[in-house]
């Protein structure tokens, strides 16, 4: 089990702490499997920026910024490097989220280490994941991207798309980002609209997911169609349509991310009837 922590607690054991040592969205791992554990960092080098991120199973969790490229270097010559979404499903779940975790505060501690409004250095906040000026009173938090992604259905059929970013011919759920002064539910209408041009509504809410590429947090929606033909917007949609579930293009199911998990849940309710 894992308890987010800003600070170690005074009782931590930290014989055996985990290090999560990250470098441009890489993590080193333990060439055995899984993250790595040590009694102490791998990274003697003091200009090495740490941050503490909680406590798994009873130890200490530490992420340590291995950036710039020509930044500190490992002590442990064999630490296994492996890019955070291939870790996925090489580690258990909850790892995969908690190394996710480590990508993002490491990008906050290093691009936060000034403030924005006076340029002045800032210091740690000892109580929140946030970064203190002291000369002009600026607090700045991590950064968190809101993202919708909605799975939008008509009778027994689901709109998927093929977005111009996939690399290949590959359909999936619409997505986008929420705007300021929006709602989740807002977003999802206008994002549906200007993306394939119908009009949806009953918006219910899924699930969510934390996506650390680099820093958003996906929130699943369904939706039902109420009006209009699909019309694509040629700048964000190769080719969009309505599918049944005996007759789906190239899709994610299930796996690491919330697209395939709205598909897989649709899929099954489909087969209950
Ligand atoms: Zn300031």
């Amino acid at each position: 089990m894992f308890t987010v922590l800003t600070q170690p607690p005074a009782d931590l054991d930290d014989t055996l702490s985990v290090w999560i040592p990250i470098r441009s969205g890489t993590v080193y791992t333990d060439p055995g499997g899984g993250l790595w554990r040590s009694p102490a960092s791998p990274v003697s080098d003091g200009s090495a920026q740490r941050a503490f991120l909680g406590v798994l199973d009873g130890h200490g969790v530490w992420a340590v910024d291995l950036d710039p490229a020509d930044g500190p270097a490992l002590d442990e010559g064999d630490l296994e490097p492996v890019p955070l979404r291939k870790l996925y499903g090489r580690i258990p779940d909850e790892h995969w989220q908690i190394a996710g975790r480590a990508a993002q505060i490491v990008e906050f501690e290093r691009t936060h280490r000034y403030c924005g409004r006076c340029g002045s250095p800032t210091r740690t906040n000892p109580s929140d994941r946030a970064k203190i000026c002291d000369k002009c009173g600026h607090m700045a938090f991590p950064r968190l991207s809101p993202a919708m992604i909605v799975l939008v259905e008509r009778g027994a059929e689901v709109l998927l798309a093929w977005g111009r970013q996939f690399p290949g011919r590959f359909y999936s759920a619409l997505a986008g980002f929420v705007e300021p002064g929006e709602s989740l539910e807002d977003a999802v209408v206008r994002e549906v609209r200007e993306e394939v041009g119908i009009t949806v509504g009953n918006v219910r809410y899924f699930g969510s997911q934390p996506w650390p590429f680099p820093h958003s947090l996906m929130c699943g929606f369904n939706c039902d169609w109420k009006a209009g033909e699909i019309d694509p917007d040629p700048d964000e949609i190769v080719d969009a349509d309505w599918y049944t579930a005996d007759n789906l293009p190239p899709v994610p199911r299930g796996g690491m991310s919330i697209s395939g998990w709205l598909i897989e849940d649709w899929l099954e309710r489909m087969s209950a009837g």
